[in-house]
């Protein structure tokens, strides 16, 4: 059975960050490909990052357009060319990118005015709220994209909407999670980032929980087959409506699309393939940590080491930016040690491309959302490895709920961005055994294994004809062009 087709233009707004553009664009394609126009709103750094992605789209004869604005960076005391959060010197300035991210409310609202043909449809991350102005003086639906699932977003909005966190009385202490389908604990110190921390970050959180509120509808990249009752708690809790359309990274077919989504990869992916060719099948570890964490050089020698330990064949893509994990590779001959079993790459992965390789067998990850939703679309049992924001949420996602991980066993969160020097949260032991728990031969592990098998398959039945994240792609196509023909959407609330 053939997608049905639309005529409606949806305007995407994604946060400039790689783990919310990298989906965004994915959600652009599929749009695309029921015949809708598309305009994703960005700026001229993040639009120069997925330019060969989306020009292939083009290409292909989608219509999808970029619009570039410019965020007035030198008026919130950011560098020249900090669009993205990766790209920020330091933890610290996310505020300063988040506050030239909400000047762009009144020049975003003139472009999409002057757009033909008009705009249906606002499709914006949940961290753009002044998008809900824009969609309701436009009179036009916004529908909210959360980058993580629905499992992490109904235990933050339990933890936002009760006292539980002033009730724990320590940091450490785990406590369980009010109002939820499982059993899931967390502690305080985990769960901090959550509309909690410093004055700016709530006020920030309580101006995109009202945006929420406001918004026509909710659309998650994940597949109701995954999390089914969470879909359902989360969607009775904001009482809106969900659309689960992922995952949608499986959108990409072709080579180029698998190959170099986000950016160009470090290494040439013939050669990545060539080595992931002459492993055993389900043999290679895979290691990468998203786009956002730097580990500190001593961090990275203990990973370094636990892998060497570990007797796994491994691929880790790791960053290095002031050269000093070179210095000691090269110092240590840690290169020429494990050159015939181990693969170390400085810079951007092709995660997809690696993660759907027979060789892998196993992903250390930092459970970042997407990279989580890879590793399930791949069949792959992940070593779990948070780092900050949503990722312990994640990481009790993977190992509690669909058993398919094992903890690494950090139990504190590390701040965004750069590690502080010296800092060490993963011993080279906690490597070595996470990594071996996870490729051994134990029932336990072949169970997992099993596991995540099954879920890879019922990800990509969800993708394809006729799975529930087509028919929800659909279904919410429907919906807006119902509300629009009925215009019941005027009544969106201004925030
Ligand atoms: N990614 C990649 N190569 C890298 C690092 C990240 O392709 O070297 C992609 C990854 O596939 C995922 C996204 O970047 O789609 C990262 O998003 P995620 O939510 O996993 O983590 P974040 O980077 O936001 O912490």
């Amino acid at each position: 059975m053939a997608s049905p087709s639309t005529d409606l233009h949806f305007i995407l707004v994604p946060l400039m960050a790689q783990g919310h553009m990298i989906p965004m664009i994915d959600i652009a394609r599929l749009l695309a490909e029921r015949g809708a126009t598309v305009t994703i709103i960005t700026t001229p750094v993040n639009a120069n990052r997925y330019r060969s992605v989306i020009d292939r789209a083009i290409e292909a004869n989608l219509k999808i357009q970029v619009l570039e604005l410019q965020l007035e960076l030198a008026k919130v005391g950011l560098p020249e060319g900090c669009e993205c959060f990766d790209l920020l010197p330091s933890a610290a300035l996310k505020h300063n990118l988040f506050e030239a991210i909400a000047m762009l409310e009144e020049s975003a609202e003139n472009v999409i005015r002057g757009l033909i043909p008009p705009a249906n449809c606002i499709i914006s991350d949940s961290g753009f709220p002044w998008t809900t102005d824009v969609a309701t003086r436009l009179g036009i639906p916004r529908l909210v994209f959360y980058g993580p699932g629905c499992f992490a977003f109904l235990c933050i909005h339990m933890v936002a909407n009760s006292d539980i966190l002033d009730r724990v009385e320590s940091d450490l202490d785990y406590f369980v999670l009010p109002g939820l389908p499982d059993r899931i604990e967390i502690t305080r110190a985990q769960a901090s980032g959550w509309g909690r921390g410093d004055e700016k970050s709530k006020e920030r959180f309580e101006r995109m929980e009202k945006a929420g509120k406001a918004a026509y509808g909710i659309v998650v990249n994940s597949f109701e087959e995954l999390e089914d009752k969470y879909v359902e708690e989360f969607a009775k809790a904001k009482g809106k409506k969900v659309w689960c359309i992922g995952p949608v990274s499986l959108c990409n077919k072709s080579f180029l699309d698998i190959a170099e989504r986000g950016e160009k990869g470090a290494i040439n992916e013939r050669d990545c393939l060539k080595w992931l060719d002459s492993r055993e099948s389900g043999s290679v570890v895979y290691v990468c940590l998203g786009s956002l964490t730097h580990s500190s050089m001593e961090q990275s020698i203990e990973v370094a080491m636990g892998l060497e330990l570990s007797n796994v064949p491994f691929i880790w893509f790791t960053r290095d930016k002031e050269g000093e994990l070179e210095k000691w590779v090269s110092k240590e001959g840690y290169e020429e040690r494990i050159k015939d079993r181990g693969l170390i790459v400085r810079g951007w992965a092709p995660q997809i491309l690696i993660l759907s390789h027979r060789a892998v067998g196993g992903f250390i990850t930092h459970c970042g959302w997407n990279s989580t939703l890879e590793g399930i679309s791949a069949g792959i049992p992940m070593v779990t490895w948070p780092h900050f924001a949503e990722q312990f949420l994640n990481e009790r996602f993977i190992v509690d709920v669909l058993k398919i991980g094992v903890r690494i066993g950090t139990e504190v969160p590390v701040s965004f961005g750069v590690q502080e020097k010296n800092e060490v949260t993963v011993k080279m032991e906690d490597v070595k055994k996470a990594v071996e728990d996870l490729m051994n031969d134990k029932e336990e592990s072949k169970e997992r294994r099993r596991r995540a098998k099954k879920l890879g398959e019922m990800a990509k039945r969800a993708m394809e004809n006729g799975g529930s994240s087509q028919l929800n792609m659909t279904l919410m196509i429907q919906d807006v062009i119902e509300k629009l023909a009925n215009k019941t959407i005027l009544v969106q609330e201004i925030v």
